[in-house]
């Protein structure tokens, strides 16, 4: 990934798992570092929830600088509540005692539930070791999202040592229509300066001064070009973007976040 700039050092690295559209690695990449980003959209054998893709992605992540994780929400996401008889997702898993799937459940959410589970695991471990290498990151997911009960357990000694911090923020504050609260983990050594932008007004846009567009799996919210809102949503606007990586990774006065 590492590749040898003119003067012969090696030029920062950076790893985007389940990075979509690629807006964080395109932002990095244009700013120096070498990127390598990894989506199963891009490709299916690039499937992080495989033993070989967890392997790879951990191997790839002991050659990375920063490394930037957008762990898809699906299966820890509380909008997942169709009853059981019914075809829509179902719920898979309930705080507490059940964070890592609840009891019962059929064969295809058992499967679901086990790559998805396996996937995170693979990333508490690559945060573990983005840490003791004193490299920088962050992993973010929406705020109601499950993933931060068994995250914040599975990283108490790094919580509790201060080496990870978090954020909130909303995208409204980037410029999309819809609120979407999202929670961001970082670290690294300038991820306690990083703070975001957040609209503290539920249907009202303090940005916008309009109201929010909704985006909850209650309401059918289907966009021009035909894509659920809640999966158009998981691309995050470039502003975004340069605010976070502005402050965690290159400490840059320019990428203050300007309204508008
Ligand atoms: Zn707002």
């Amino acid at each position: 990934m590492a590749k040898a700039t003119k003067a012969g050092r090696r030029s920062p690295t950076a790893l985007s798992l389940f990075s979509g559209a690629g807006r964080s690695a395109r932002f990095l990449s244009n700013r120096g570092f070498s990127t390598a980003e990894v989506d199963w959209e891009h490709n299916s054998c690039n499937d992080l929830s495989t033993l070989q893709g967890c392997a790879d992605a951990e191997l790839l992540e002991l050659d990375s600088d920063v490394l930037m994780i957008e762990i898809d929400c699906a299966t820890w996401s509380t909008a997942r509540r169709a009853p059981a008889t019914s075809s829509l997702p179902h719920r898979l898993r309930r705080a507490g005692k059940f964070t890592l799937g609840l009891p019962n459940l059929p064969q295809r959410d058992r499967q679901k539930l086990q790559a998805a589970n396996r996937c995170v695991r693979s990333t508490v471990r690559m945060v573990k070791s983005s840490i003791r290498r004193g490299k920088s990151g962050f992993l973010e997911n929406p705020h109601s999202s499950l993933i931060w009960g068994f995250l914040e357990k599975s990283l108490d000694a790094e919580i509790a040592a201060g080496k990870i911090t978090f954020c909130t923020c909303t995208m409204c504050a980037y410029g999309t229509p819809w609120r979407k609260g999202t929670k961001v983990m970082l670290w690294g050594p300038q991820a306690a300066n990083v703070a975001l932008r957040k609209c503290c007004s539920k249907k009202f846009c303090q940005f916008s001064k309009k109201m929010h567009e909704p985006l909850s799996s209650n309401t059918v919210v289907i966009v021009k070009d035909k894509v659920f809102a809640t999966k158009k949503a998981q691309t995050y606007p470039n502003k975004f973007v340069r605010h976070l990586l502005g402050q965690l990774v290159l400490k840059d006065p320019t990428t203050t976040f300007k309204p508008g």
